[in-house]
């Protein structure tokens, strides 16, 4: 166990103040969380004086690593001029131009503070421009915490129901009937499943929300089949796309759905836009953007958030995203390439029962033998998972972060040194450690 005496220090106290422990479900405990002290570039320190390469990033979000100047600077200036104000300030076009200059799918945007808020907003912008009630969305996907999508985000494998017609399954205790009414679930990559159910259900489906390589239900690429059946049928059903790309937008300059084929009507954003500030954004195209209004009084769909837009998330989203050049987007792509095929060829020589799927500066390794192409056939068993665990201590052990189960990625500060550390350290599991993964 990597974690030290200081972080269990830490951890005793926060049981009095937090139920369990902290704050955010998807804090990484074994048994206890590290706590950090510091990060710096591609690495952070913890409060035991540990250093570790950080293939987490808070959860994908930070794509220059940690204290990345441009936004530090940025920030720091800012915060002496104000931290937020109940008027607009000129960041936010910027890095409103910014985003609807790169990205096709988006002619207008509006931001507010977490991605969560982003999908919340997006589905609410379906409901108001089709006037129906219902979404569908694609099985174990996450989209954060509004109650429509957190429907059939994961479950056990007792309740998942039909393959041909997934159930919709509650995620939180006291979910009303009436939201599992209105999910649609689909299972990625189910080209005549999606057709069907999408069909059958299009007079009451506002919207498809759809992450174009779901993370928590594989991080699976897309078939080109897939992506087709997904637009036409959206279109001659009159039901908007909406892309999620809150973590996926980094996988290139125009995003997500560009790199796929994908052709949203609404695309929501987060992570990486804010610079590692608090952020999320929806776009789209300005017939459906309209809802949020076009300058009367009282909107379709009124808008806002105390925080929406605030000047401090502006200049770090900004200082981020301006950095992120297609130099950057190539380094990233070429670490990712190099990492991947690292993992392949290790996995083929020691004939392994592992596969590694991902794309762009984003990776996940899967204990099985076959690639998934959704989320059953990505979900774990319990053998999996702990041979899973073991690899997460085994890599914390060596100095490095790795996310346990959920997407891995890279950042800019990331060197070929640090690639090479990361397969060999999976390399020497594979040749050292057959006991932990062969049962
Ligand atoms: N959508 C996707 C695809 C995500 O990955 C996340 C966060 N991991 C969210 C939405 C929610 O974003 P936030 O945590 O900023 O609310």
């Amino acid at each position: 166990n990597a974690t030290g005496p200081k972080s269990a220090e830490f951890f005793a106290r926060a049981g009095k103040v937090f139920g369990d422990g902290t704050t955010r479900v998807t804090i990484e405990k074994d048994p206890i969380p590290r706590y950090i002290a510091n990060g710096e570039g591609a690495y952070v320190t913890d409060v035991d004086g540990r250093r570790f390469l950080d293939l987490n990033g808070n959860f994908t979000t930070l794509i220059h690593g940690h204290g990345f100047k441009p936004v530090a600077d940025a920030v720091a200036h800012q915060i002496n001029s104000g931290s937020c104000f109940a008027n607009p300030t000129e960041h936010e076009l910027a890095l409103a131009e910014l985003i609807c200059g790169r990205v096709p799918a988006i002619d207008w945007l509006r931001f507010v503070n977490t991605g969560t808020e982003a999908v919340l907003f997006a589905v609410k912008a379906a409901r108001a421009y089709t006037g129906r009630p219902a979404i569908a969305k694609i099985e174990g996907a996450y989209h954060g915490a509004c109650d429509w999508v957190e429907v059939s985000q994961s479950s056990t494998a007792d309740n998942w129901g039909d393959p041909t017609e997934p159930a919709s399954v509650p995620y939180y205790r006291g979910t009303p009937a009436s939201v599992l009414d209105e999910v649609v679930t689909l299972r990625f990559n189910d080209v005549e499943g999606c057709r069907r159910l999408l069909a059958k259900n299009a007079h009451r489906l506002a919207a498809i929300i759809i992450d174009p390589t779901p993370s928590r239900a594989g991080l699976v690429v897309p078939d080109p089949e897939f992506v087709e059946a997904i637009n036409t049928t959206a279109r001659e059903f009159g039901i908007l796309i909406i892309a999620d790309e809150v973590l996926n937008f980094r996988q290139g300059y125009e995003g997500a759905s560009a790199r796929h084929g994908f052709t949203p009507d609404l695309i929501t954003l987060g992570k990486i836009i804010g610079g590692g500030l608090p952020i999320g954004a929806i776009g789209g195209s300005r017939e459906v953007m309209s809802v949020f209004g076009r300058g009367e009084k009282r909107p379709p769909l009124p808008q806002g958030g105390t925080f929406s837009a605030n000047p401090l998330s502006m200049v770090a989203g900004l200082a981020a995203m301006k950095a992120l050049d297609h130099a950057a987007f190539e380094h990233l792509e070429n670490l990712g390439t190099r990492l991947r095929h690292r993992f392949a060829s290790d996995i083929a020589r020691h004939d392994a029962p592992f596969t590694v799927t991902g794309v762009g500066s984003l990776f996940r390794i899967h204990p099985k033998r076959l690639a998934p192409r959704d989320f059953r056939e990505a979900a774990m068993t319990a053998v999996e998972a702990t041979v899973i665990n073991q690899l997460t201590r085994i890599y914390a052990s060596e100095g490095i972060i790795i996310p346990n189960g959920a997407a891995a990625c890279l950042s800019t500060p990331m060197t070929d040194a640090d690639i090479d550390h990361v397969g060999d350290v999976f390399a020497d599991f594979l040749s050292s450690h057959q006991q932990i993964y062969e049962s």
